[in-house]
């Protein structure tokens, strides 16, 4: 591990400390959130409410803080994604992907891109961080940004399949990132609407279906 890379796990600890939030590195590929099955489950999480950052220290772990730290940040300027009001919508959406509620296509496209715009802020944060000069911790801009757009656009088949990725995560698929821009960061509507290469690929790497 380098110096930088040691240096920015102590901020993290220093800041969580600050902020009364427990962080935790798991043994686990996969980690779910408190309240949420394991079918929900993904390389880390951060909860606003339940005060919990814990990544996954199996695959990718400092793409993975980088980026739920930077769900911190969000949180921590009170950003509406953090509201009681979000919170509600989040939890609908999620009981959605569980099948345990019914949502009208109105509520989930509203929820959806409410997400996707949550989490483009949240990248265009982790962007600026990986690239400035005192943090130089080794994350490639370009990589980052592909493996993030691929994430945003894998949303649009999260509605589409109403379910969680069931096999490999966007984050971890080359084939999806090969298909997305790495110069910036794609908008909800870009998101939304993926190319049918994408969607047939997305289908075949992270959903256990091809496309019909
Ligand atoms: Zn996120």
């Amino acid at each position: 591990m380098t110096a930088a890379i040691k240096k920015f796990i102590g901020e993290v600890v220093l800041d969580c400390q600050d902020h009364g939030i427990t962080f935790t590195f798991s043994r686990d590929e996969k980690v779910s959130a408190p309240g949420e099955g394991p079918e929900l489950a993904s390389c880390g999480f951060f909860e606003g409410n339940d005060k919990i950052l814990t990544c996954s220290r199996v695959t990718s772990w400092l793409w993975t803080l980088i980026h739920e730290y930077n769900h911190m940040q969000q949180w921590k300027e009170d950003a509406w994604w953090f509201s009681d009001e979000a919170a509600s919508m989040w939890q609908d959406f999620w009981d959605w992907l569980e099948k345990k509620v019914e949502l009208s296509p109105e509520q989930v496209q509203k929820t959806v891109k409410a997400i996707i715009a949550c989490e483009r802020n949240c990248e265009e944060r982790v962007i600026s961080m990986i690239t400035s000069t005192q943090k130089r911790l080794g994350i490639g801009k370009r990589a980052y940004i592909k493996q993030a757009n691929a994430y945003l656009a894998f949303y649009a088949l999260v509605v589409e399949k109403q379910s969680w990725y069931t096999k490999t995560s966007p984050s971890q698929s080359l084939r999806l990132q090969a298909l997305v821009p790495a110069n910036r960061i794609i908008s909800v509507e870009e998101a939304l609407n993926p190319s049918k290469k994408f969607r047939k690929t997305c289908l075949e790497e992270c959903f256990n279906t091809s496309a019909p």
